[in-house]
C-alpha cells in the first residue's frame, strides 16, 4: 500500500476545500459565518479549514497552483462555532467535548445548545413518538441552529455535509419521491427567507474517507462513536448499499454525483416557497413548521 504523505494530503484536502469556496463564492469579505459543531470529524475538519482559509485565504489553492497571489490583506470575516446537545445519553457527551476542545485550540468561540434548554426534552426520552429518533433529531437541530445562527447575526450556516452525505441525500430524496427537497442540495443554498440563514457545505465535494484520513494522520480529537440510532435510519441502510457498490464498482458514487449535477443544479431554485410558521414565526414553507408540530406530539400527543 502507498504510503501517503501527511504534508502533501493536508494540502490536498485544504486546497480542495478553498477551490470550492473560491468556485462557489462561500466565503465572501465581512461575512459572519455560523459553524454547525457536532464534534465529529466532517464539522472538525469544517472548523479547521474555515479557520485556515480566515487566517491564509486562498494561499494553500495558489500555491499549489504555483501562483504568486496570497491572501489579500483586507480580506476577513468572522468566525462561531455552535454545538446541540441532542440529549443522547452516552453518545454526545463525547462530541460536544470534542467540539469544546478544537474551538479551543483554533480561538473560535463556541456557543452551547441543547434540545434540553430550549425545548425542555431530550431526544432520548421523546423520540418514540415518531418513527425514526432521526426524524425529530434533525428538525429540532436545524431548528436550533438556525435560530442561534440568526441571533448572532450570521448570514452564513456551514455545516460538515460531504459528498457521501450529498449523495446519500439525494438518492433518500428519490426513494421517498420527495422532489421539493431538491432544492436543499449543492454547495450553497440561495437565501429564501430573511430569518433561514443560507447553509454553506465547505466539504461538498471531499470525499468521507479523505476526511476520517486527515483526521487520523493530523491526530485530531473527534468524536468517533457510532450514534445509537443510526443503525436504524434510512441514511445508515443508503450509506451501506452505497459502499458496497462502490466497493464492488468502483466509481459509482463519483457517477451518482455527476448525474446529480447534472440534472438537479440546473433546476433546482424553482419550488421553495418559504412563509412564516404562525406559531413561532420561524420560516417554514409549510403553515405550521415541522419543528412546532412535533413539539406539539411530544408534549400533548397529538
Ligand atoms: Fe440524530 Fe439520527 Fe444522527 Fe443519531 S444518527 S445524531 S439520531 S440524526
Amino acid at each position: 500500500m502507498a504510503v501517503i504523505n501527511k504534508e502533501e494530503f493536508n494540502n490536498k484536502i485544504f486546497s480542495r476545500i478553498e477551490k470550492l469556496i473560491a468556485d462557489y463564492n462561500l466565503i465572501e469579505n465581512g461575512d459572519n459565518v455560523a459553524i454547525a459543531l457536532s464534534g465529529g470529524k466532517d464539522s472538525v475538519l469544517t472548523l479547521h479549514a474555515l479557520a485556515n482559509y480566515q487566517n491564509n485565504g486562498h494561499k494553500t489553492y495558489q500555491n499549489n497552483k504555483d501562483s504568486n497571489d496570497s491572501k489579500n490583506e483586507d480580506f476577513d470575516f468572522n468566525l462561531t462555532a455552535i454545538s446541540v446537545d441532542e440529549g443522547i445519553e452516552g453518545y454526545r457527551q463525547h462530541g460536544i467535548e470534542a467540539a469544546v476542545s478544537n474551538a479551543e485550540k483554533l480561538g473560535i468561540k463556541l456557543i452551547q445548545k441543547s434540545f434540553k434548554d430550549e425545548l425542555d426534552f431530550t431526544l432520548d426520552n421523546s423520540y418514540h413518538h415518531f418513527k425514526s429518533a432521526c426524524i425529530p433529531c434533525g428538525v429540532f437541530r436545524r431548528n436550533i441552529l438556525n435560530k442561534s445562527a440568526y441571533k448572532i447575526g450570521a448570514n452564513k450556516l456551514a455545516t460538515g455535509h460531504n459528498l457521501d452525505d450529498e449523495i446519500q441525500s439525494f438518492l433518500m430524496s428519490f426513494a421517498r419521491a420527495d422532489t421539493l427537497k431538491f432544492s436543499k442540495f449543492g454547495p450553497m443554498l440561495d437565501t429564501i427567507h430573511p430569518k433561514l440563514i443560507p447553509r454553506i457545505k465547505p466539504l461538498w465535494n471531499t470525499p468521507e474517507k479523505d476526511v476520517g484520513t486527515w483526521a487520523v494522520m493530523n491526530n485530531i480529537n473527534i468524536h468517533l462513536d457510532e450514534c445509537p440510532y443510526s443503525s436504524l435510519s434510512l441514511r445508515g441502510k443508503t450509506k451501506e448499499f452505497l459502499n458496497k457498490n462502490e466497493s464492488k464498482y468502483p466509481g459509482t458514487k463519483e457517477n451518482i454525483m455527476e448525474s446529480f449535477k447534472k440534472t438537479i443544479l440546473e433546476v433546482k431554485s424553482s419550488n421553495t416557497n418559504v412563509n412564516e410558521c404562525e406559531r413561532c414565526g420561524e420560516p417554514s414553507s409549510r403553515v405550521v413548521c415541522m419543528a412546532c408540530e412535533m413539539e406539539n406530539i411530544i408534549k400533548n400527543g397529538n
